[in-house]
């Protein structure tokens, strides 16, 4: 495995949360995909252990991990199951608006409660009549007095209607195209603020997905997050940070997927010999450990990158998130298929993580979209 510059303290905060993981996410991870709940004990698991606060300063009550650091932790604890790996990533989704161009007003009363895990956040920029074109939104929020009335909805909310902290993107200027979107801290019990469905889907079951109502939504001016018409600006910049989470995510469904055929292919006897000795199967092991182990090298650097405090990084951050979920489909593909029958059951984890697997090639901008942010950074 890639291991680049961890600290000690760094590698030991990665083993004690890749333990965590195999012991007590892995025995609830069928759970949560059949009952579809949200996992309030793997939330509050997060919260005492202290993974949530990683993405936190510590002068905010978080633990200040580096993204690298906190990259693999989202691998490790979506190695066993993907939705737990989700309320880490979304963690940091929503409230990295405030964290980035939050005034210190704003980071003191929000990111504490979020960093100890008290508080939940949620990102909402996707409405119904525009995702991959965000800046087609049709939510409005309108000036007066000393709030903002917000009218709209959004759409595939993750943690919607059980986030306490909502990053919400709203048009202040319709003729000012991108620059007329502004971003709020909305709070779930401003009056006006309601959530409407819930979605049913393929994978990532336990995490929720919610439609967020505004009416009339009313929203201290206060919590206007920089200035009026930053807010698309935030919302790309935030992607940017976070793409690689979803890297991560990806990487561990993938690594999780590999560790099953490995350990299935030595087990299972056909022929009078384990499926493994087959050096059809070997071949197939071998590409997915390779695939594996370059998405995390894509993850890694990227991580890196924004560690260093490197500008440029938003390349590789498509990259990372794109060739990691990519390669994640195949990955658990692949690994359906050496267990043959068996990867088709419930019975097995491989069908979930491939289910699971799909949506890291969907949320945070299509593949589509990574491909045409990296295409017009290598035009520009
Ligand atoms: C489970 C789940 C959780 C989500 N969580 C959140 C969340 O927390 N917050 C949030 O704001 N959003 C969230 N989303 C929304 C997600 O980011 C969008 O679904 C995604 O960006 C795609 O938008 P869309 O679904 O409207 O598809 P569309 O934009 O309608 O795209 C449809 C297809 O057309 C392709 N396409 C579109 N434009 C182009 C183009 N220019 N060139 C080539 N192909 C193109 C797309 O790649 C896709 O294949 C979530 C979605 C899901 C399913």
């Amino acid at each position: 495995m890639a291991v680049s510059h961890l600290s000690e303290d760094e590698q030991a905060l990665i083993e004690a949360i890749r333990e965590i993981a195999l012991e007590r996410v892995a025995p609830r991870a069928a759970e949560i995909d059949h009952t579809g709940e949200f996992p309030w004990d793997m939330k509050e698991l997060l919260a005492q252990q202290d993974i949530l606060a990683m993405p936190f300063p510590s002068e905010y009550g978080g633990i200040g991990a580096s993204e690298l650091v906190a990259v693999m932790a989202i691998e490790e604890l979506s190695r066993h199951c993907a939705t737990t790996g989700l309320i880490l990533a979304v963690q940091q989704l929503g409230s990295l608006p405030i964290l980035l161009v939050g005034n210190e007003e704003q980071k003191r009363k929000y990111l504490r409660p979020l960093a100890t895990g008290k508080w939940l956040a949620a990102f909402g920029l996707t409405e119904s009549g525009s995702g991959s074109d965000a800046a087609a939104m049709g939510t409005e929020a309108v000036r007066e007095g000393d709030k903002y009335i917000l009218n709209g909805s959004k759409r595939f909310i993750t943690n919607g209607g059980l986030a306490q902290v909502n990053s919400i993107f709203a048009i202040t200027d319709r003729k000012q195209g991108t620059r007329g979107i502004s971003a709020f801290i909305v709070e779930k019990d401003f009056p006006g603020f309601s959530v409407g469905r819930i979605e049913d889907k393929l994978g990532i079951k336990g995490s929720q997905t919610a439609e967020l109502i505004f009416t009339d939504c009313e929203v201290p001016a206060e919590n206007l997050l920089g200035r009026e018409g930053d807010g698309f600006k935030i919302a790309m910049m935030t992607l940017d940070h976070t793409r690689p989470g979803i890297g991560a995510q990806a990487l561990g469904i993938a690594q999780g997927a590999l560790d099953l055929a490995v350990s299935y292919s030595k087990q299972r006897i056909q022929f009078g010999q384990p499926i493994a000795e087959n050096q059809g199967i070997q071949f197939m092991l071998a590409d997915m450990a390779t695939k594996v182990e370059a998405a995390r090298l894509l993850v890694y650097n990227v991580a890196e990158m924004i560690d260093l405090g490197e500008e440029n990084f938003s390349k590789y951050s498509s990259m990372a998130k794109m060739f990691a979920s990519d390669i994640a489909m195949e990955v658990t593909n692949d690994a359906i298929q050496i267990l043959g029958g068996y990867g088709y059951m419930k019975e097995y984890p491989a069908e979930r993580m491939m289910r699971d697997a799909k949506i890291t090639q969907i949320y945070e901008g299509t593949n589509q979209i990574q491909r045409l942010v990296i295409a017009r950074a290598l035009l520009a």
